[in-house]
């Protein structure tokens, strides 16, 4: 980072530690930097960059809409909206779509339609149980929907009405499901906790505990969905249909985009209960539309399946050298374990190396690289690793 760039800096809020480099430009597997330095991508901009980086169908996409309309106001419909969620009810077990720009936004309306129908349905019913060591977002309610513990004690009060289970622990459900309850939230993997997936008899007993109660069972697939884990939606995995899912991250393809999925039973919205300026906004929708079309046409999911074996089956291979435990994940979500707590400091000597992989917790890294990932490229990841790694060992 040279002066200039370094001077420009101090006008940013401080929100997170950022290195010393400033991204200028990206292509399929690979950024570079403003200095010129190529960094190959194991976190494809945070789970999102499914198709890697600047893909022709997105600017494409882009570039068409643009010229054609780029904001009619929510007010109206436009047409790349309707051919967007028709396709994502094609493609998945749901009826009905409400788009918006965020993670955290879609899990608000996820939320809201909850106590909506506990209101509607359950005598006022508004509790939701969510899992300890998920992540739903930081807007105010979703960080009370998260069960990260070093967040209990901030931004207080915090919205009420969450309780947290630990994942794959039936009974702890059962134990906290009452009168007040009206649904149950969760990722099928949790990502930012760590790569934690539910286990397939866990979420067959949710699905029964939710008919027999009459709540809702809610997906968090913002970073499962949309191919990550080698099906088109990690639900699908488990054989059950939730009532209402989530998706974000992978769906714009690096377009700030989401939505919330839901059954017919569940379009009991009023007019005016939710909505905002940029849901189902035109450049977003031709963008999403395009970016899933693509994981559709190219097979993206089961290149996740195949290469997420591969890099599982590689990190295997590396296991003894480089003191690796718990290597876990589905497709292109993965994680393994540290021999010590230096998370972060693996991260910054792998980006020296031009590798960018992540440290969700300070002995566990997790990689989520874009979905069109190659042997060659997991084989170049594995390499660096193998040189950083064992380096840190003391
Ligand atoms: C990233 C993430 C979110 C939040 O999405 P934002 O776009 O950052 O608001 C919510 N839930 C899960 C599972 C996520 O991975």
């Amino acid at each position: 980072m040279d002066k200039y760039l370094t001077e420009l800096a101090k006008s940013i809020l401080f929100t997170a530690a950022r290195p010393e480099i400033v991204m200028e430009c990206g292509k399929g597997m690979y950024l570079w930097d403003s200095s010129g330095k190529k960094y190959l991508d194991f976190i494809g901009g945070w789970a999102v960059t499914c198709l890697g980086h600047c893909p022709e169908a997105i600017s494409k996409a882009l570039k068409n809409q643009s010229d054609l309309l780029i904001n009619a106001s929510p007010a109206f419909f436009n047409k790349p909206m309707l051919e967007f969620a028709q396709l994502l009810t094609n493609i998945s077990c749901f009826d009905r779509v409400f788009f918006a720009s965020s993670g955290a936004e879609a899990n608000e309306g996820a939320i809201k339609l909850a106590r909506k129908y506990g209101a509607k349905y359950l005598n006022g019913a508004f509790e939701i149980i969510t899992t300890v060591n998920g992540f739903h977002g930081r807007t105010l309610a979703t960080m009370s929907a998260t069960g990260k513990k070093h967040w209990d004690v901030l931004f207080e009060p915090k919205v009420s009405g969450f309780k947290h289970v630990p994942i794959n622990d039936i009974d702890a459900v059962y134990q906290s499901v009452d009168s007040n309850t009206c649904a149950i939230m969760l990722e099928p993997i949790q990502g930012e906790g760590g790569v934690y997936s539910l286990n397939e008899e866990y979420v067959k007993d949710l699905r029964k505990l939710c008919d027999n109660k009459g709540i809702l069972l809610i997906f968090d697939e913002i970073q499962t969905g949309i191919g990550r884990t080698g099906k088109m939606f990690a639900y699908e995995h488990y054989k059950i249909e939730p009532d209402i899912m989530t998706l974000a991250k992978g769906i714009g393809g690096g377009f700030p985009l989401s939505a919330m999925l839901t059954k017919e039973k569940l379009n009991i919205f009023d007019a005016g209960d939710q909505g905002g300026t940029y849901c189902g906004q035109p450049l977003a929708m031709a963008v999403g539309l395009a970016v899933v079309n693509e994981v559709i046409n190219k097979k993206l999911p089961q290149n996740a399946l195949v290469q997420g074996q591969y890099i599982i089956d590689s990190l295997n291979g590396i296991k003894e050298k480089c003191s690796l435990k718990n290597i876990r994940g589905l497709g292109l979500l993965i994680a393994f374990d540290l021999p010590y707590e230096n998370g972060s400091k693996i991260v910054s000597e792998c980006l020296k190396e031009g590798l960018i992989i992540n440290s969700p917790k300070p002995s566990t890294i997790r990689l989520m690289p874009p979905l069109i990932v190659t042997k060659n490229e997991i084989d170049i990841m594995i390499d660096i690793l193998c040189k950083v790694i064992p380096k840190q060992f003391h």
